[in-house]
């Protein structure tokens, strides 16, 4: 994490600790005269802002405090006294205290896998469903934290934010109180708190009291599990896009390094190449949204290097826009109809050069997406996750290092389909394809490889660690409970492992993964096997 003194606080929300150090100085300075005491009374109020818009409000709270009891003596009713100071510092204390606190909580946040989020529940901790259900969200990574009343809960809230809360209505000792829930809790945690509630009765006039009371989802029990993670995904901060990646072939260094710069403070990540022999090598290495040419290079020109890069199927669908002095228009149109998407003339105004890259960088992303994902998990299709790892096994060679693979089946799906239907199958491969998402590492590839079958690449992981993180998902999705017509019922799946560089080429691994799961099959299913 990012220092704990500094002004950048973790998860870069615009924090408070360079107002509390602000505070400090100019309390410090406040002579008995009570000159500078105007200054105390600037920074408090500066200070409440920062940390309310930083969904901070104990520290906003303090904050206020402090300005209040400044003000007799910015105004001059009163004077600098000992008891004022003592006062004061006592304030001053509990703020350091709380942003202390605020920090730590953070940093946990920070450390847990992948951003899950905590749930803070207010239900019977006796209650067997409820029991199930914290188990069924604890297997998807959320962290529920039970509060036995409304003061517990709020307590919680207060500790650390929640990602969401969630009260059983059937556990509140009378309907008001469900009413008058959220409003102390977004005092607390925030005006975009979300707040769930889950009850026995489906009845209109609950659900509108709940409406009028700012909760924001009705859940009627028994509730499934499925759709209360839809509903809490929705409220999971987005995982903020990956920075369209840029690839600049160009060979003048000065010029180079001026694009890269323009683009790189719009956001975007950039490659530079200053040899056009070297691009194919780095479009290997990683994902490319565009590629940014110029025209005139001492071993090939642009128009030579558009055609070399369109004959590699996978890279047809690249947009390349040339950059050049050129101004005759046939020769941009020339350039367009051998393949190059679009011509810039430099100089280039920045903001031109921006807008042109992104606009076409974006689009071509979103198409990308489409034709290599599949549909119904959002997980990568069967082109791809091998192409993928054909990519990952090159460059595990090139750099060194290892390489996991995973093969993964799911147990009797026939039988699955069978007795509860097909879109119960359905439900029970996008949840795995879920689980698989939230519980492995970003850098994972993860693809659907055939109907109940997914391939995972895992790189810098070697076989056992893999097989290591690959159990602790197969005991989660085991102990899931799906949906069925004829009430829930579990699944399990088996899998196979296998390495690079102990299998060294894509199909060796690949071929070694899915013995390994065949093994798996065979010795029983529900178990994961690590390739010869
Ligand atoms: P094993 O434990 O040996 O893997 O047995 P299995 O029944 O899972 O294996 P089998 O290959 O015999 O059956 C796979 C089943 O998966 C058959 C097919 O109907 C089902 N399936 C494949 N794709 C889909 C899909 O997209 N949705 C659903 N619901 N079922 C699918
Ligand atoms: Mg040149
Ligand atoms: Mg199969
Ligand atoms: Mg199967």
């Amino acid at each position: 994490m990012t220092g704990t003194s500094g002004g950048t606080p973790p998860g870069g929300r615009p924090g408070s600790a360079v107002d509390i150090a602000g505070l400090h100085r100019a309390w410090d300075q406040v002579a008995d005269s009570g000159d500078g005491i105007g200054r105390v009374h600037e920074r408090a109020a500066a200070l409440a802002d920062t940390a309310r818009a930083a969904g901070e409000p104990r520290i906003a709270e303090l904050a206020v405090m402090v300005g209040l009891l400044c003000e007799p003596v910015v105004s001059g009713e009163e004077t600098v006294t000992r008891e004022f100071r003592s006062t004061v510092n006592n304030y001053i204390e509990a703020l350091d205290r709380a942003h202390e606190e605020r920090e730590r909580a953070a940093e946990t946040e920070e450390h847990t896998p992948v951003a899950h989020g905590r749930i803070c529940l207010l239900a019977d901790d006796g209650d067997h469903g409820i029991q199930e259900l914290i188990r069924q969200l604890e297997h998807f990574g959320y962290t529920v934290v039970l509060a036995a009343d409304d003061a517990g809960l709020l307590d919680e809230v207060r500790r650390v934010v929640p990602l969401a809360v969630i009260v059983d209505h059937d556990h509140l000792p009378n309907d008001s109180v469900l009413g008058q829930l959220p409003a102390p809790l977004r005092r607390a945690a925030g005006d975009n708190l979300p707040v769930l509630a889950l009850s026995s009765s489906g009845g209109m006039t609950y659900r509108l009291y709940a409406a009028r009371a700012g909760i924001q989802v009705y859940l009627v029990k028994p509730v499934s599990t499925h759709d209360l993670i839809d509903q809490l995904e929705q409220f999971a901060p987005a995982t903020p896009p990956e920075p369209l990646s840029i690839l600049l072939v160009e060979d003048s260094r000065t010029q180079a390094t001026y694009f890269a710069s323009i683009l790189e403070q719009a956001g975007m990540r950039v490659r530079t190449v200053a040899d056009p022999l070297r691009v194919l090598d780095t479009l290997q290495e990683e994902s490319t949204d565009l590629i940014l040419m110029d025209m005139y290079m001492p071993q090939c020109n642009g128009h030579e290097l558009a055609r070399v890069v369109r004959q590699v199927p996978r890279y047809a669908s690249i947009p390349i826009v040339f950059l050049s002095s050129e101004t005759q228009v046939d020769r941009q149109l020339d350039a367009m109809s051998r393949g190059g998407d679009d011509f810039l003339v430099k100089p280039i105004e920045p903001g031109h050069l921006i807008r042109s890259v992104a606009i076409r960088a974006e689009r071509a992303r979103t198409l990308r997406s489409l034709m290599v994902t599949d549909n119904l998990t959002g997980l990568l299709n069967h082109t791809r996750i091998k192409e993928e790892l054909d990519n990952e096994v090159n460059r595990t060679r090139r750099r060194g290092g290892t390489l996991a693979f995973v093969m993964l089946d799911i147990d009797h799906f026939k039988a699955v389909n069978d007795s509860h239907g097909h879109p119960a199958g359905d439900a029970v491969l996008r949840s795995l394809a879920r689980l698989l998402q939230q519980r492995l590492r970003r850098s994972d590839a993860i693809g659907r490889y055939g109907g109940e079958e997914f391939a995972i690449i895992m790189p810098d992981a070697d076989a056992e660690s893999a097989a290591g993180a690959l159990e602790s998902i197969r005991r989660s999705f085991a102990s899931l409970y799906h949906d069925g017509h004829d009430g829930p019922f579990r699944v399990t799946f088996s899998a196979g492992v296998a390495a690079f560089p102990a299998h060294e080429t894509r199909d060796r691994i690949t071929l070694a993964a899915d013995s390994a799961l065949y093994r798996a099959k065979e010795q029983g299913r529900n178990r994961i096997v690590l390739a010869e």
